[in-house]
């Protein structure tokens, strides 16, 4: 019987026999083999089709993820520091206590830790579209692990219920989360080391408005040595979001003039328009 091969088989047959040999006295993979001849390459003129690799498509989902997570952020959304999707309270909350956890464990500036008596992240609704910014706990916040819980705080919640809202339904922290000792102002490796917590609780909240209280907040956050009579009144854009600056409610406490009072409920209105709109 006569049979026709093609040079594909004829290599196949060639180097199974040479195997066998070779198995045969020992020397099998020492000796290079001969390969079978490539197949020829079929060229596709087709255009590829579009990658829908998984990783593509996670990445799709996040990215749609994050962006109904930030609809309620006017403007471009600067907040983008790869936060997963913290919609629905529960989720923000949990990160949020996360944030207080690391905090509370935290001994970055040596002597903030070793005389603190309890660190204070913040603290208000995961939900609020407005935030406020103090500079840093002073002996009462550092005693109940609260913000603004002193006589600072006290005129803090009367301005934030001057324009119909309550404690609870803003979130309220400070560039700080430890107590300076006597309430002294906080070295820039202070401010450096505890920014970050500050900027991941923002990522967390993406409020629409930000109120910096007094100079130092509003310096830190928006990186500028403009002092906070040139600084306020106006809402300057920050990461997404707007921030209105306004004088500390301890500086109103020590300067509780009628001219310095309508200042900050100026300021205070134009966050109140803002948010209704
Ligand atoms: N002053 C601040 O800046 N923050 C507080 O929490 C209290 C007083």
């Amino acid at each position: 019987m006569t049979s026709e091969r093609t040079p594909e088989e004829t290599v196949e047959r060639l180097t199974r026999s040479l195997r066998l040999r070779l198995e045969d006295d020992g020397r099998a993979g020492r000796v290079a083999v001969p390969r079978a001849a490539p197949k020829p390459v079929v060229v596709n003129t087709e255009p590829p089709a579009p990658s829908r690799a998984p990783e593509v498509r996670a990445a799709d989902a996040l990215r749609k993820e994050l962006a109904a997570a930030a609809q309620h952020v006017e403007g471009q959304d600067l907040f983008d520091f790869g936060a997963p999707d913290l919609e629905g309270g529960v989720g923000r909350q949990d990160a949020l206590k996360r944030v207080a956890d690391e905090v509370a464990q935290c001994t970055l500036c040596k002597e903030l830790a070793a005389t603190r008596t309890r660190t204070v992240p913040g603290q208000g609704d995961p939900k609020a579209r407005l935030v406020f910014v103090g500079e840093g706990p002073g002996e009462e916040e550092d005693r109940q692990g609260l913000a603004f819980v002193g006589r600072a705080g006290q005129l803090l919640t009367k301005m934030i219920e001057s324009i119909g809202l309550t404690r609870d339904q803003v979130f309220i922290a400070n560039i700080l989360k430890c107590r300076p000792p006597g309430n002294r102002t906080p070295t820039p490796d202070e401010i450096a080391n505890c920014l970050p917590y500050l900027l991941r609780q923002l990522e967390i909240l993406r409020p629409k408005i930000l109120c910096a209280l007094g100079g130092v907040a509003a310096q830190m956050l928006l990186q500028t040595r403009d002092g906070i009579t040139r600084l306020r009144g106006r809402f300057h854009p920050y990461r997404g979001a707007l921030l209105m600056p306004t004088f500390h409610p301890a500086y109103l406490l020590r300067n509780y003039t009628k001219d310095a009072r309508q200042k900050v409920y100026d300021d205070l209105l134009k966050i109140q328009a803002e948010l209704k709109k």
